[in-house]
């Protein structure tokens, strides 16, 4: 495992929400994009959940952290709009959440996801064979694939650790 082990950590985001959200504003930068107090904000709720965080979750923790109506649900869903599309997040789509992603200078990817169904953290599995073969195969028949989803739901090591 070596280098990756600490990108596969399910705590990874909690600890690191602030160094995080400095990491999207430079990328922000260098691509030319606006990383608006709305946006910013919804990302740092997303980094500091630690595990996925479902929308109307998002709603309930805006409201009281601003006072200019940015809470408002059309701006949070916009706000995710741009999060998403730049790669900045990833929606589980089986749980409908939404998670930071660990590498927040890459371009909007696709990545397999593990799942845990007792704590609900999600580790995001950075191997890009397995998104590569998928992509091959489709391809092979002559399908043009356009997004990817991957959620491999089960036990996280240290729910199955407890459960011995
Ligand atoms: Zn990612
Ligand atoms: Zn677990």
């Amino acid at each position: 495992m070596g280098k990756k082990h600490t990108c596969t950590d399910p705590r990874h985001h909690v600890h690191d929400a602030k160094a995080f959200v400095r990491a999207v504003e430079h990328a922000c930068r260098e691509r030319g994009l606006r990383l608006t107090p709305t946006r910013a904000l919804v990302l740092d709720l997303i980094a500091r959940a630690g595990a996925p965080i479902k929308a109307y979750d998002l709603l309930d923790r805006m409201r009281g952290k601003d006072d200019e109506g940015s809470a408002a649900p059309p701006t949070v869903y916009r706000a995710l709009d741009f999060l998403l599309a730049n790669g900045f997040i990833h929606k589980l789509e089986s749980i409908n959440a939404f998670v930071a992603c660990h590498h927040p200078s890459s371009d909007q990817h696709s990545v397999p996801f593990l799942i845990c169904n007792r704590c609900h953290t999600a580790i995001e599995l950075e191997d890009a064979s397995i998104v590569g073969k998928l992509d091959d195969a489709a391809r092979a028949l002559g399908f043009a694939p356009q997004a990817q989803t991957l959620e491999v739901h089960g036990l996280c090591a240290r729910c199955v650790a407890k459960s011995r």
